[in-house]
């Protein structure tokens, strides 16, 4: 395959050791980056929300990684765009990593038509599998949010004001890495990875070369620059 890693990022499960600004900055314009909308943990923090990573390609916010508290709020700050999004990925479900999810989708529909495709991991005996865990959360007849019934289909009058999902789950406990997302020349894999007891999955993300060039063109107008490979 004409195919070649340019970035990858693992799923961050503790607390970064680097400082970060604590205003949220815009990634617009910089070819392919990964803005840090949280990298705080489950203690309450004055400076950092707790997690969430953006990757940006182009002007584009495409991967949301985890929605941790005060995430919500960041990513307005970083005016991405919820129909930019080409998928929502959870590493897993602690709170410090999902707490602002029915935040962002709430009134979703205003922003975003077609279905926002978004994926989490298995479950086990100390956590639902990701698809439970939106059901316990969004159903429309017994979920703790019914108004958000419509990100998980419901019709009912008041299920009308998320916008639809596309739910994913993969298996945390599979050896080989499974892929997530394939389209636009953008890549993401899953795969699970140890924290404690909680099925956890890190997210790699591979991206055509195709859609670089050197002069900065390319067929996505992207810029090529150095980043970590993998
Ligand atoms: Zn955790």
């Amino acid at each position: 395959m004409n195919r070649r890693t340019i970035f990858s990022w693992f799923a961050m499960l503790v607390v970064l050791s680097s400082s970060i600004n604590a205003s949220a900055q815009s990634c617009v314009g910089n070819p392919v980056s990964v803005q840090i909308l949280g990298s705080g943990g489950p203690a309450i923090n004055p400076f950092r929300s707790s997690t969430s990573y953006l990757l940006w390609v182009g002007d584009q916010a495409r991967i949301l990684v985890d929605m941790g508290g005060g995430a919500f709020h960041r990513f307005g700050q970083a005016q991405a765009k919820l129909s930019d999004l080409s998928v929502v990925a959870i590493s897993h479900l602690h709170p410090d990593h999902v707490s602002d999810l029915p935040a962002l989708l709430w009134l979703s529909n205003r922003d975003r038509q077609k279905p926002l495709p978004i994926v989490g991991p298995s479950g086990n005996n100390v956590a639902p599998s990701f698809s439970t865990f939106l059901n316990r959360l969004f159903d429309e007849e017994n979920g703790a949010f019914q108004v958000l019934g419509s990100t998980l289909g419901g019709t009912q009058a008041y299920a009308g004001t998320g916008v639809r999902l596309d739910v994913g789950v993969v298996d945390a406990t599979k050896a080989e890495p499974s892929t997530v997302l394939d389209r636009e020349g953008v890549t993401v894999t899953a795969l699970g990875i140890p924290h404690g007891n909680i099925p956890t999955l890190a997210y790699r993300v591979q991206m055509s070369r195709d859609n670089l060039d050197e002069n900065g063109g390319g067929n996505q107008g992207l810029k090529r620059r150095p980043v970590a490979k993998s």
